[in-house]
């Protein structure tokens, strides 16, 4: 059960939490022994910059600085264990670092307010191997509006610069990732995108309300034009409490929850919908964590195939549905 993992923000722990640490022995979510356990394909890693830390280091322009150093970082870290791990950017690299016996990874950029409005920026990231772009985080940027509990905000779409940067990423083969994106924007980037887009870590609003997850109408919309969505880990997003309780209280994140958002990802979307996108290393692990780390995945597999999930299925979800939509998004 080969797995390919959508996002995780490891690559900000290692650089600024965890100290002394590196990508074979750390007290992450994600490591290479770790990966090695659950039979990882490739894993996605998010150059996630937060805003508010950069307020004082020109905003935007600051977290474009800092995403080029995480860059450098995996890079370092896929050179210093090469044997292990090797950087792919397309599905034809995977398919050789596999061939190998070596671990995928994927660099991906989460906030796209970096570009501030300069569209050769798109060009640089993929030159430096930049493969998928979360189009925002949780604020307005040059692009468009976020995910909000105001309509005003949720409403609001692209601006016109985010229209130039869809069609941008689908000139380079960038997967277009729309987590975290206002409904607004959701509906304007599936309007505009000619290749599928991918929601790498969302789950589904019909059973957790949170503006972070999809309607069943975007769940319907995005499977019918070749795109995905991977189920996120974090406890707020999985919670079935109403969404004002889900802010205040750090939900548990079980198993049970996590099949549940699958199973009504493939009841809506359909087999070739749901995909995996942990969040690991990115949401705070107040509450219990039932699979504390990628080593663990096999207690949701084991889950869902209980509750009458197909191992052919199942192999869709772990990977086959990713590796599906690199193909026809990523260039040779
Ligand atoms: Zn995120």
């Amino acid at each position: 059960m080969k797995l390919i993992d959508m996002h995780c923000d490891t690559i900000l722990k290692l650089m600024d939490v965890d100290e002394g640490a590196d990508l074979m022995d750390n007290h992450c979510s994600v490591s290479i022994p770790f990966m090695k356990e659950a039979d990882t394909k490739a894993q996605f890693f998010a150059c996630f910059t937060y805003l508010k830390d950069f307020e004082d280091k020109d905003g935007y322009e600051g977290c474009y600085e800092r995403v080029q150093e995480m860059i450098h970082y995996l890079k370092g870290q896929t050179h210093k264990f090469q044997e292990q791990i090797g950087l792919a950017g397309s599905f034809e690299e995977m398919q050789k670092n596999e061939a190998e016996g070596k671990i995928s990874a994927v660099l991906t950029v989460e906030e796209g307010g970096i570009l501030c409005d300069r569209i050769g920026r798109l060009d640089t990231l993929y030159e430096n191997g930049i493969r998928l772009m979360t189009l925002m985080w949780n604020y307005e940027n040059c692009i468009g509006y976020p995910n909000s509990r105001e309509a005003a905000v949720m409403s609001r779409g692209l601006k016109p610069f985010g229209i130039e940067v869809v069609r941008r990423m689908n000139a380079l083969g960038m997967i277009i990732d729309i987590s975290h994106a206002s409904d607004g924007t959701f509906w304007e980037v599936l309007k505009y995108s000619e290749k599928p887009l991918v929601a790498s870590h969302s789950n589904c609003r019909a059973l957790c309300k949170h503006p972070r997850n999809l309607s069943d109408n975007m769940i319907r919309s995005l499977a019918s034009s070749g795109g995905i969505a991977g189920v996120n880990f974090y406890g707020a997003f999985l919670g079935t409490g109403n969404e004002k309780e889900a802010d205040i209280v750090q939900a548990d994140s079980k198993v049970d929850a996590m099949k549940a958002h699958i199973l009504h990802m493939l009841k809506v979307g359909g087999s070739e919908f749901p995909a995996i996108g942990t969040d690991f290393d990115g949401f705070d692990a107040e509450g219990i964590l039932e699979i504390p780390d990628v080593s663990k995945m096999e207690r949701l597999w084991d889950a869902l195939k209980k509750a009458g999930v197909s191992e052919d299925q199942l192999d869709l979800i772990w990977s086959g549905n990713v590796e599906r939509v690199m193909r026809e998004t990523l260039r040779h």
